[in-house]
């Protein structure tokens, strides 16, 4: 079946991956700056624009976990979706962590 094919899991979930630790490691140095200079940033933009400039980290943060998760391949038998420790399962198998059948065919 398309989309099924070993290499191409392992490819998508690792630019996957990569994209959200990207989002990941921007939004960590985003909060720590913004925590470091909180007192300047308080000042010049109150505790509004602290709040907005802190929640979009954590928007990014949220988005990337979500990304990783939906766009994460759904077994055609099941529709169990293979993420967490059932990717490297079907990856190394070609079947299903879930219910065990082939994912491909
Ligand atoms: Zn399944």
């Amino acid at each position: 079946m398309k989309g099924f094919d070993p290499a191409t899991l392992r490819t998508q979930s690792r630019s996957r991956m990569r994209t959200a630790l990207g989002a990941l490691a921007l939004s960590a140095i985003w909060l720590a700056l913004l925590f470091s200079y909180s007192d300047a940033v308080l000042d010049r933009f109150g505790v509004r624009g602290f709040l907005i400039a802190a929640g979009l980290a954590i928007l990014t943060i949220v988005l990337a976990a979500m990304n990783s998760i939906l766009g994460a391949p759904k077994c055609p038998h099941c529709r169990t979706r293979l993420v967490g420790p059932l990717l490297p399962t079907a990856i190394a198998s070609g079947k299903c962590g879930s219910c065990g059948k082939a994912l491909e065919g």
